[in-house]
């Protein structure tokens, strides 16, 4: 169950189990599962430069600032920027229910698939990424790797998306 919009964080509750986000206008529904890019590594690693970038500062000041502290402190500044601007952008995310399965690549870019479509899914453990297959066994599409992260992931991708198109399989027969 989700409580926020996948797309942008806003708040669904109140709101009905299948709708549209009032805020972006995602569609959504509330027993989706949402896979979003793992960032824990990155945050670590920019708290580790911003420590060490103002390890040097403290040096510099400490000892009187000359060039050489100047020099030594550009490199960490840069990378800091680097880092900001990099989790300042959205997580790529896989947002799978019943109806769709949709990748959100930015908040601008997205590409949908009808879960009536997909046949099957298989993970690839050589290269890590999913591929989607249609009814008629024909490849439809590749996810790649990025978006999950890890294989752990991937894999519980591939079962949710598996659960639904078999859960959609067995009301078709039923019905
Ligand atoms: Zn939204």
């Amino acid at each position: 169950m989700i409580s926020r919009c996948p797309n942008c964080g806003y708040s669904l509750r109140g709101l009905p189990e299948e709708y549209l986000c009032p805020e972006c206008g995602f569609s959504y529904d509330v027993n989706c599962v949402v896979f979003a890019e793992p960032r824990n590594a990155w945050k670590g690693l920019a708290v580790l430069n911003s420590v060490i970038l103002l390890a040097f500062a403290a040096r510099g000041v400490l000892r009187g600032w000359s060039e050489a502290d100047s020099l030594s402190i550009l490199p960490f500044g840069v990378m800091m920027l680097g880092w900001l601007w990099h989790l300042s952008r959205p997580p790529k995310r896989i947002v799978i229910s019943s109806q769709e399965i949709v990748l959100l690549k930015t908040n601008q870019e997205r590409q949908t698939i009808a879960m009536s479509l997909v046949g099957d899914a298989h993970w690839s453990w050589t290269t890590g990424d999913i591929h989607l297959y249609g009814m008629d066994g024909e490849e439809m599409v590749t996810i790649e790797r990025r978006f999950l992260a890890s294989n752990a992931r991937a894999k519980r991708a591939v079962a949710e998306i598996e659960s639904r198109s078999r859960k959609r399989c067995q009301q078709t027969v039923s019905g």
